[in-house]
């Protein structure tokens, strides 16, 4: 059993294998090949590479040896064209949007697996690979934030003066949410969050910040826990009260995502104009639409004196943990269905697990939402 980690586009920090998890599928026998090109930092990975335990091989020769690809992002067509029938693909693939890309896998008959669709389930929490790299995410974009704030976060009573704390809104209350709201409790700011499912009020109090209360009517959510889109007079009741906490919060930071639909646009730029200049925002939804009116992926726009951060990749602030936790996502997903006996991964299309996640198999597709969206 050959495993392939193909070098990311050249943008990216994380990488889908560490010297841990390396070990753990080498005792596993299973060879591991690597892209030759790779700048690895890990040490325990370079040691690897060094002594030969993991081969460094051509890109081509990867794709085209492996049983098992894993990389975090999605693999070019390119790329799919020097892959062998009966390959796994592991990767996050966006298959709502990449219709293209999953068409070819099924066409050619290679078995993908998408990270994002893996279950939000208790057993599944392992290899939640979304779930990983939001809880970095959150934390990041407060750290970016504090950095270009021309202000500190804490109170600090001084002989000089005191100083009030700052005031972070969190807006969207998912995993990045909360990880975003601790954070910013733990640097001193004040506070406040709002999401449009009332059950994570509790949540956030427990957080030690406040929960802004805004009536919107009946706001439901799918049975895996996401948010329902709202209807435009939802949003607009939203905004209106919304309004006065953006205007007066030194960092506002937007995560609200709906799945599988593009964000909801939830701070107009009447609202970023009522900010004080100084202020900063993080759009952390900017790549699936954005909820900031005049965000831009990959860029920090100003827009009368406010900063909009549009960093599309905040989990790759912090490559190290990012690349650790979702190496540790992918390996626990191969082990979850791997088979000691024949030394070979299990398509067990009843496990409710993999019928969410395997996006195409042997030249069909598998996940019923994909399935019914490409009939
Ligand atoms: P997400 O990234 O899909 O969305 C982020 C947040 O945006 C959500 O809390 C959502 O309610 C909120 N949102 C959507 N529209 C909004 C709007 N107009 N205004 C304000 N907020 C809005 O969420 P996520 O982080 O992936 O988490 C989704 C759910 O899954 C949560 O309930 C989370 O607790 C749950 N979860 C469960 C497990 C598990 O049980 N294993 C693991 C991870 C997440």
């Amino acid at each position: 059993m050959n495993i392939f980690f193909p070098k990311e586009h050249n943008n990216e920090t994380r990488f889908s294998l560490t010297g841990e998890t390396a070990e753990k599928f080498l005792k596993k026998d299973i060879n591991l090949y690597i892209e030759k090109t790779i700048q690895v930092q890990d040490t325990k990975l370079k040691n690897l590479i060094e002594n030969k335990s993991i081969e460094a091989v051509e890109r081509d020769q990867g794709l085209d040896s492996a049983n098992i690809i894993c990389s975090l992002n999605k693999l070019e067509l390119e790329d799919i064209a020097k892959i062998k029938p009966e390959t796994l693909v592991i990767s996050f693939l966006d298959p709502f949007n990449e219709n293209q890309l999953i068409e070819e896998l099924k066409n050619k008959s290679i078995s993908s697996i998408s990270m994002e669709l893996i279950p939000r389930t208790t057993r599944a929490q392992k290899m939640d690979a979304l779930s990983s790299q939001a809880n970095l995410a959150g934390y990041s974009a407060v750290i970016i934030a504090s950095n270009l704030l021309e202000k500190a976060l804490p109170m600090m009573m001084t002989a000089a003066g005191t100083i009030s704390p700052s005031k972070v809104f969190v807006v969207g209350v998912g995993v990045a949410g909360l990880q975003a709201i601790a954070t910013a409790k733990r640097l001193g700011a004040r506070v406040e969050a709002f999401d449009t499912r009332p059950v994570v009020e509790d949540q956030v109090k427990s957080l030690g910040a406040r929960f802004v209360k805004i009536d919107l009517g009946d706001t439901e959510e799918t049975n895996q826990g996401y948010a329902k889109a709202l209807t435009e007079e939802q949003i607009q009741k939203q905004q209106e009260g919304m309004k006065k906490i953006c205007a007066s919060s030194d960092i506002v930071i937007t995560t609200a995502q709906v799945f599988g639909r593009p964000a909801p646009k939830i701070i107009t730029s009447e609202m970023v104009e009522a900010m004080q200049p100084g202020s900063v925002i993080v759009d952390m939804a900017v790549s699936s639409g954005g909820n900031v009116e005049g965000s831009k992926n990959g860029e920090t726009v100003e827009i009368n004196g406010v900063k909009i951060i549009g960093n599309e990749n905040l989990p790759g602030e912090v490559p190290t943990h990012s690349s650790q936790v979702y190496a540790n996502n992918v390996f626990n997903l191969i082990d979850e269905f791997w088979n000691d006996d024949d030394a070979s991964f299990n398509f067990d299309l009843e496990d409710e697990i993999l019928s969410n996640c395997l996006v195409t198999h042997q030249g069909n597709f598998i996940n019923s939402s994909v399935k019914e969206r490409n009939k």
